[in-house]
Formats: structure tokens, C-alpha cells, sequence
């Protein structure tokens, strides 16, 4: 019994081994030149994952980001596609898009017309300025888009922001039919309201363009703010805050972080106005934010209009143009919070 048993042990060892053998031998491949070596011809390419392409009220978007996000500042994950139609070809769009790119729209360019609704629209449609859209003051739903988004409107002139210039390049341009304003015999402006609805309609319209494009608050600006010297509009009726507040739209200052910085500003204003090296450091602070302001280190005519400028925008309560502390402040704490990448 015990003899049997070690025989059958012997054996299941010996067809153990010959079993390793022979896994062995078959997992051998001689040598052969890679071309034998190859499996059957591939019949279809790799091709790249396709993102997929809907249809939205006539406009074909990619639904998934095909840009890169950490190289490009305003990269959008939803675009619309405008492609060729070659005679007797097929252009094909959701195979290869490449992630090196990027929105041209990356400005949003608020402006008044400083005409009622009428000529507002003669002006922009038949003469050689523009904007995209026209947002009238008659009480309706209807917003004008009178150029299309793809293409340039002539709506900022000669204009800078930060390392940017000539602005119709790369931005989208709203008007907002508004009176501007009139001028006392002071020289004191003062400006036109803008009606609830018009507002509203403004905020819609801004939301839907930033957050098609990914614009970033930074450049989310007045006509003023690129072209401080030129221009006044939208002017310290446009309510910035609210849109800020109630839409997230565009840029506005921490008012704790403006407390921090107010008793340093008004030690600056008291004791230091005058010197140069205060005023460059004015000026650098306002070319920082984004302002294109050459620095003198006086209080000179473009200097002045540029603080306007932002007192339009951030401290609408007064906009002489002078600097005091708490615009000042502001400016710094807007620096802080919203730093040049
Ligand atoms: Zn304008």
C-alpha cells in the first residue's frame, strides 16, 4: 500500500515536471524577423478619442474640454465649431482637435451709446463704428446682436490692458443705449442712469458671453479702463458692484482687505502726495492692476483721467481724479486679490 502510494507520488512529480517542460516549450519564439512576427494587417488606424460635437440653436459646441487648461489662460471647454465646406470633401471636426488652443474673445468691452435708442442703432450698424450687441432701453425681452461674435466689431480704438493692445482684437463689445452725460459750468460731469431692466439684460447677456469664453474677471472691463485718456463709459452709473455682487460677474475689492490697507493710504495722502516717489508708485500700482499709463512721477493729465477712470469703475461716490486714501486702498487691495499671473 505504502509502495503504491509513493509510485503514484512518483509519477504525478514526473508529470508535473513534463507538464513545466512543456509550458516551457510552449511559450519558446525562435527568433524571426519582426515582419513574420506581426499579426494579420490592421485594417482601421488609431484614431483619437472623439469629443463629441451637439447641436445648440444652430451652433455646433464640442461637450468635452479638448484644450489644456494649464497652458492657456482662457481655455474653454465648450467652443462652437465654424469649419470649411470644400466642394466634394468631407471636413471632419470631432477626429483630431488640438489642445494647443484658445479663445480669441477674451476681452468683454462695456460701453454707453450717449445716444437714445434710434440713432444708437443708425450709428452702430451704418457707420464705421460698432459692438456686438446693443442693449436698448425700450422695456422689452430683445437684446441686437448686430455683429457676429466671431468676428471684429470696431468698439475700443486705441486701447490697452495689461500686456494688451488694440482691443477689438480679442474682446466682445456691448453698448448700452444711455444718455452719457452733460457738464456743468464747473466742468462737473454728471451721468445718466441705467433703467432695472437694462441692467439686467446687461448681466444676462455678460454671463452667457464670460462663461461661453472662460473670460476672466480681469478682463471683464469698462471703455474707460482701456482707454482712460479717450473714454468715460459706461461712467460711475454703471453698477459694477451689483453685477459683482448678485451675477459674480467681473472684479470687486474684499472690504476688509480695503480696511487693512486704509490707515497706511491716508498716512501716504497726508505726508507724501506730492513726492515723485509716491506718484510712481501710483502709476506702477495702476499699470500693475492693468491700466497702459506711462509713469512720470507727477500728477500729469493722463494720470489724473486714469484714477478717474478707476473711480468710475471701483469708487463711483466721487471721481474727481485726484487720488485719496480710500481709492487708494482700493487699489491696492484689488492688486492683492487680483495679482498678474
Ligand atoms: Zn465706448
Amino acid at each position: 500500500m505504502r509502495k503504491t502510494l509513493y509510485i503514484i507520488g512518483l509519477s504525478t512529480f514526473v508529470f508535473s515536471c513534463t507538464s513545466q517542460q512543456n509550458v516551457k516549450k510552449n511559450t519558446y519564439k525562435p527568433k524571426t524577423p519582426i515582419t513574420q512576427a506581426k499579426p494579420t494587417v490592421q485594417t482601421t488606424p488609431p484614431v483619437a478619442p472623439k469629443p463629441k460635437v451637439v447641436s445648440d440653436r444652430g451652433v455646433e459646441f464640442f461637450t468635452t474640454n479638448i484644450a489644456d487648461p494649464t497652458k492657456n489662460d482662457n481655455t474653454a471647454s465648450y467652443g462652437s465649431i465654424v469649419s470649411a465646406k470644400p466642394g466634394g470633401y468631407k471636413v471632419v471636426k470631432t477626429y483630431f482637435p488640438a489642445v494647443a488652443q484658445n479663445f480669441r474673445q477674451r476681452y468683454l468691452i462695456l460701453h454707453y451709446t450717449a445716444l437714445p435708442d434710434d440713432k444708437s442703432i443708425t450709428v452702430l450698424t451704418q457707420q464705421a463704428v460698432s459692438a456686438h450687441y446693443l442693449v436698448n432701453n425700450t422695456g422689452d425681452n430683445e437684446i441686437y446682436q448686430l455683429v457676429d461674435e466671431n468676428k471684429r466689431a470696431y468698439h475700443a480704438g486705441v486701447s490697452a490692458w495689461r500686456n494688451d493692445k488694440n482691443l477689438n482684437d480679442t474682446s466682445i463689445g456691448i453698448e448700452i443705449v444711455n444718455a452719457g452725460y452733460t457738464t456743468d459750468a464747473a466742468g462737473k460731469r454728471t451721468f445718466a442712469p441705467f433703467s432695472d431692466d437694462q441692467v439686467k439684460k446687461v448681466a444676462a447677456l455678460v454671463k452667457d458671453i464670460v462663461t461661453r469664453y472662460q473670460i476672466q474677471p480681469t478682463y471683464v472691463l469698462a471703455h474707460s479702463d482701456i482707454a482712460p485718456t479717450r473714454k468715460q463709459d459706461p461712467g460711475p452709473m454703471f453698477p459694477w458692484k451689483k453685477l459683482y455682487d448678485e451675477y459674480q460677474i467681473g472684479m470687486w475689492y474684499d472690504e476688509a482687505a480695503k480696511q487693512t490697507y486704509l490707515e497706511a493710504a491716508q498716512a501716504d495722502i497726508s505726508a507724501r502726495y506730492n513726492e515723485a516717489s509716491f506718484i510712481f508708485l501710483i502709476q506702477t500700482s495702476l499699470q500693475k492692476f492693468g491700466y497702459g499709463l506711462e509713469s512720470s512721477g507727477t500728477w500729469d493729465d493722463a494720470t489724473k483721467k486714469t484714477i478717474e477712470a478707476f473711480q468710475y469703475h471701483f469708487r463711483p461716490q466721487n471721481y474727481d481724479g485726484i487720488m485719496d486714501a480710500e481709492t487708494w486702498a482700493i487699489l491696492q487691495a484689488l492688486n492683492q486679490k487680483y495679482p498678474v499671473k
